[in-house]
């Protein structure tokens, strides 16, 4: 395009540099383009990035984001460590999964976000942390929606993010996260390079069932074949989160459960003690249930780390998002979406 334009080919690799490079996205602070070269760009393409509607840090350096592009209202978290900064990205308005635990579930769907949508939520949030001296070093699709159902645009924002032409995150720095959509897991494995999460939650068909509608439509059984197929085309470890929900999956049971599960897989597991919330029907365990849980599995050489998710205090930690926007949101859920795409019976 730039040469079209009568600009010398290393134009192009000054603009590149700057938006992928340096993560820049303002035209006017591209300093080496000439002035009328700025001016054309800016008038002639789109650079518009969505709007920050609302901002809400919490003291444990989580920043929820509630931006607004032409489309709609779309959220995102920025997670800072030591070390490292996560941005923790949307794939849809709601979800139509209906997860039980999950607000996003309740919220129901909305939209799918495009390509360029998820890609905002990485330039606004980059735009933010530069200024404190940190880059976004990690990108995890844990927001709200599931990636899977919004498969093309997902694979090709991950490709983007991870593209040595392009951003440049490392390929295990950028994670899927999936309730589990066996056919879509196999396709992942031949078109990204990522890193895969799989929201288990219960490894028994009758609970998982229970906890995560999709599970009838892809069973236990599907889903550790897709996972096995997934870790042969990959070589790759896979990470299975699962949610501590008290009196419901995280006895001695459910323990062992999991453990037959994981027989076969190369996996590491994340116990997440459940994210409480007004409305949703469940708790968090006690500390001595956590822990034995979590016995239960050392001592069969399953190491499994407690994470406790930042940001709760501002409703930005897994699964809380959308909690408070259904009217901004503008939508009402739309449950009949599940029934009609046949992944629960009800
Ligand atoms: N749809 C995808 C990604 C978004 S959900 C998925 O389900 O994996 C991101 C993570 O938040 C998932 O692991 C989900 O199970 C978890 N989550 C949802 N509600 C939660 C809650 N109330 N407490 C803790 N984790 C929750
Ligand atoms: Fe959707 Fe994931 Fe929430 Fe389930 S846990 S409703 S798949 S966002």
């Amino acid at each position: 395009m730039l040469t079209k334009w009568g600009q010398p080919k290393f134009r192009a690799q000054q603009l590149i540099d700057w938006l992928y490079g340096k993560r820049t996205f303002a035209v006017g602070s591209m300093t080496n383009l000439p002035q009328a070269l700025r001016t054309k760009l800016e008038s002639e393409l789109k650079w518009d990035l969505p709007e920050t509607v609302s901002r809400l840090d919490s003291a444990d350096g989580a920043s929820k984001l509630l931006l607004k592009s032409e489309r709609g209202l779309i959220e995102s978290v920025i997670l800072r460590y030591e070390g490292r900064t996560s941005l923790c990205v949307s794939s849809q308005v709601g979800c139509r999964l209906a997860c039980s635990f999950c607000q996003t579930g309740r919220l129901g769907f909305v939209r799918h976000l495009t390509t360029a949508e998820i890609l905002a939520q990485f330039a606004i949030a980059e735009q933010i942390v530069q200024p404190e001296g940190r880059r976004i070093s990690h990108v995890v699709f844990m927001g709200m929606g599931e990636p899977l159902d919004n498969y093309d645009h997902v694979v090709a924002a991950v490709n983007r993010l991870t593209g040595k032409d392009a951003f440049g995150l490392s390929v295990r720095n950028v994670t899927v996260s999936t309730s589990g959509l066996a056919p879509q897991i196999r396709s992942l494995a031949r078109d990204v390079q990522a890193a895969l999460a799989i929201s288990l939650h219960g490894a028994r068909d009758d609970l998982r069932t229970e906890l995560m509608p999709i599970n009838r439509r892809y069973p236990l059984a599907e889903l550790k074949s897709a996972l096995l197929d997934y870790q042969q085309m990959t070589g790759d470890k896979i990470t299975i989160e699962y949610i501590l929900i008290k009196d419901k999956n995280c006895g001695i049971r459910e323990a062992k459960e999991l453990v037959k599960f994981l027989h076969g897989l190369r996996a590491k597991v994340n116990l997440i003690p459940f994210n409480a919330h007004p409305g949703l029907p469940y708790q968090r365990p006690d500390d001595q249930t956590i822990r034995d849980f979590q016995l239960y599995l050392a001592e069969r050489s399953i190491p499994a780390p407690v994470r406790y998710s930042k940001g709760l205090e501002v409703s930005a930690a897994c699964g809380q998002l959308a909690a408070k926007n259904l009217e901004t949101l503008s939508a009402a859920p739309k449950r009949q979406d599940v029934l009609n795409r046949g992944f629960t019976q009800a």
